[in-house]
Order: C-alpha cells, then sequence, then structure tokens
C-alpha cells in the first residue's frame, strides 16, 4: 500500500509505469528494504546528492529523503553518516549529522544511495533530460559494495540513478530518454518511487510499521525544505531554488508526509 503511495507518478515521467511491471516480480520490495535496514543497522552509509547540469549544484530530491533515513537509524539505535557533495554538506550542517567523505567500505553493515547518479552503459552520467552531469561520482562504491557481499539499497524515480540496473530494460521502455540515461549500477534492493524522497520516506513509514513506532512523527518537511533552499539547494526540474522539489510544490509533499504519518498512527496504536 505505502509502495503504491509512494508511485504515485504526479510528475508525469513514466514511472507508474516501470513501477506496475517492476512491483510484478517484485511485490515486496518496500518491506524486503525495511528488513534489510533493521538487520544492518550497525554503521550504515548513505550517499545521497544529484548535482544537476549545466550548473552542477545539487537538487533538492535526494538529501531530504537521506536525513530522514538517517535520523530514523539513529532512533532505531544504529550510527549513521552520509557521503555527499560539499555544498549539500554545507546545507546538512545545521541537522548535526555525521558525514564521511572517504568511508572504508569494509567497515560498514549497509550502503544507501538516495537519488545519486549511476553511470549508464556508455559509462556516462545524466540528467533525466540526458545532460552530462559532470561532479565526481560515487557510484562505484556500491559497485564495489556488490563485490564484497555488503548489502546495498537504491531509491530512486527516473532510471538514472544507482540501484535502476536492477530494472534498465524498463526504464528502457518507459522513461522517455530512457535508452540514454538509463543507469547499469544494480543494489541488492531497489526502492523505486515518483519522488525520490517519497521513497526514502516510505521505507521510514515501512520502518515504523514493522518496528511499531513512529519514526516520522518529527519531520517537519516545510521546515527542512527552507534549510536547504535558504543554503542554495534547487529544485531539480525547475533549476533553481524554490519551495519545491521535483517542481512539486511544498504543500504536496508536507501533506504527503502527513499522509504517511497518519497511517503509521493508525496501523501502530492499540
Ligand atoms: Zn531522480
Ligand atoms: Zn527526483
Amino acid at each position: 500500500m505505502i509502495a503504491h503511495l509512494i508511485n504515485t507518478d504526479l510528475g508525469n515521467r513514466g514511472i507508474i509505469d516501470v513501477y506496475l511491471a517492476y512491483r510484478k516480480k517484485n511485490p515486496n520490495f518496500l518491506k524486503r528494504a525495511a528488513s534489510m535496514v533493521l538487520e544492518n543497522l550497525d554503521r550504515v552509509l548513505i550517499a545521497t546528492g544529484f548535482p544537476i547540469p549545466p550548473m552542477d549544484i545539487c537538487e533538492t530530491d535526494g538529501p531530504l529523503g537521506a536525513l530522514a533515513i538517517y535520523q530514523a537509524i539513529e532512533e532505531l539505535g544504529g550510527k549513521a553518516e552520509i557521503l555527499t557533495y560539499d555544498e549539500l554538506k554545507e546545507a546538512l550542517k545545521p541537522f548535526g549529522i555525521r558525514f564521511n567523505d572517504a568511508p572504508i567500505l569494509n567497515s560498514y553493515s549497509l550502503l544507501i544511495a538516495v537519488e545519486l547518479p549511476g553511470r549508464t552503459r556508455d559509462w556516462g552520467y545524466y540528467s533525466m533530460s540526458a545532460h552530462r552531469v559532470r561532479a565526481k561520482p560515487f557510484d562505484g562504491l556500491f559497485i564495489d559494495a556488490r563485490e564484497r557481499g555488503i548489502p546495498t539499497i537504491g531509491i530512486g524515480d527516473g532510471g538514472n540513478e544507482v540501484g535502476m540496473g536492477n530494472i534498465r530494460s524498463l526504464v528502457e521502455k518507459y522513461v522517455p530518454l530512457g535508452e540514454k540515461v538509463a543507469s547499469i549500477v544494480k543494489t541488492d534492493e531497489l526502492i523505486l518511487s515518483a519522488v525520490s524522497n517519497w521513497g526514502a520516506y516510505g521505507r521510514v513509514a515501512q520502518l515504523s510499521l514493522d518496528f511499531g513506532k513512529n519514526l516520522l512523527k518529527g519531520w517537519d518537511e516545510r521546515e527542512n525544505l527552507k534549510r536547504l533552499v535558504s543554503a542554495g539547494i534547487i529544485d531539480g526540474v525547475v533549476k533553481k531554488e524554490a519551495m519545491s522539489v521535483d517542481g512539486l510544490s511544498v504543500d504536496i509533499h508536507e501533506r504527503f508526509v502527513e499522509l504517511l504519518k497518519e497511517i503509521i498512527v493508525e496501523k501502530i496504536s492499540p
């Protein structure tokens, strides 16, 4: 049910068709990803940040989701760190989180990518409009982690992100410019969503249901977005600083989170 909600394709990106095909073979992807987090809380590396061409400034989709997951992991007694670009580090500083710029892979129990550029077949990195992303990529960590057997989870909403290698053929089939932008980078679990932040919030909601505690309770979407925007982080669709994410107004995101919170309260209260 939460998987349906997070794939409400308000941006009309073709992700709904990808989702309908994906869930046929993977009806429990959200539950599996939540279990993977609960089983591997020791030291989690969360990588986020999608630099939007041509300015290569990071967007507001991704970091908020990463922050929500970070806080949930800490609340569950785990330890989390964030790997990201400089401007996002600056923007996320007021939240008092731990960063790691040079992670030693073997010391992690789990890696999570939230809206992270993933290489394509031609080893390029592209925005959804097929413009080249030039910033230093982090996707190699996920490829190495899989080779070493460290669990990985990807969260994405377009097909060009880490994790979408799991369903590349669906991205090529249903997403505009999919053949050009589809990433080949796979993760053990993939959370598909219409907005990557929603994918992350949906996963925190699922964790809340599985653990019996409302981990989204203190989340203030408007306030958190305001902090990022005031630090210069942009909406990736309209490509400027705005109180929106992926071209959708903060009102929608705020109410989306409120809906998830209500569902959690309804399901976990006796
Ligand atoms: Zn995306
Ligand atoms: Zn997005």
